[in-house]
């Protein structure tokens, strides 16, 4: 059974990312507002009725701006984990209750999606990644993440497609105009990874077989398009893994929905 993913927005502006099955649709994240959402599913033909669930990575208002109104307006149940829904409540507004859904660590379904959450290194509550697998199709989404330690690498190792975070590059973040404590902290090992981070981390991933990344959430002040597509290109380059043939690399765009990914 295919599955996919549509980045809808991705970067430090906003989170959502629709995953779907022929059976279910969920969305990762919903840091955007409910009009900006809606009108981005509508754009690719989808309403926001048919989502079965909204999974929250973490409490940044770039990841959950919109889901308060969208579970309210929709009926649509919220998973976090219980520190974040914690750190989350008073961004959120009301959730009903019998919508409010605590989540470990353990894998769970949603329908026919299994779903894997696991930690990643952020400065937040509880930051999760999430593993997504429908038949014999996986895909994940790490973004926000300091660095990229082995306990992550393994959980990324069997997916088909990885949404990997590709946020700054070191060079115009250290020249910009960002205070000195944000930047210190968008480099911290619980900050954000940098286009050579991810150049490092997608080299890994695709030595351990996966077929698929898009780079996203890249800073709008640090960092292009460009800039990241060229350094993990070169990188995988070097390394002797040719985009294009030996694995597939895209970018997953800030403002704008990206196409829709699909595996098989
Ligand atoms: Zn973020
Ligand atoms: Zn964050």
């Amino acid at each position: 059974m295919a599955l996919c993913l549509t980045p809808l927005f991705s970067g430090s502006s906003g989170n959502a990312i629709l995953v779907s099955s022929q059976r279910s649709k969920v969305l990762i994240d919903a840091g955007v507002s409910g009009r900006k959402l809606e009108e981005a599913l509508h754009s690719i033909g989808e309403t926001v009725d048919d989502i079965k669930g909204i999974l929250i990575t973490h409490e940044h208002s770039d990841h959950i701006q919109g889901v308060g109104i969208l579970s309210r307006r929709y009926n649509i149940p919220v998973d976090a984990t219980a520190p974040t829904w914690e750190a989350a409540c008073d961004k959120l507004g009301s959730v009903r209750s019998m919508l409010a859904r605590v989540i470990g660590k353990e894998p769970f379904y949603i329908d026919d999606l299994l779903i894997e959450p696991f930690e990643i290194p952020h400065d937040a509550a509880d930051p999760v990644g999430y593993c997504v697998t429908s038949g014999h199709s996986r895909l994940a989404v790490a973004t926000d993440l300091g660095c990229f330690p082995q306990e992550v690498e393994r959980r990324l190792h069997a997916c088909d497609l990885v949404l990997l975070e590709s946020n700054h590059d070191l060079e115009m973040l250290i020249a910009g105009r960002y205070p000195y404590e944000l930047k210190q902290r968008i480099r911290s090992r619980r900050g954000h990874l940098s286009n050579d981070d991810a150049a490092e981390a997608a080299v890994r991933l695709a030595y351990a077989g996966v077929s698929s990344i898009l780079l996203g959430h890249l800073s709008r002040e640090n960092n292009s398009e460009h800039l990241a597509f060229r350094t993990v290109t070169d990188a995988l380059l070097a390394n002797g893994i040719t985009p294009g043939r030996d694995i597939s690399l895209g970018l997953a765009f800030r403002d704008r929905v990206t196409g829709r990914f699909q595996i098989r």
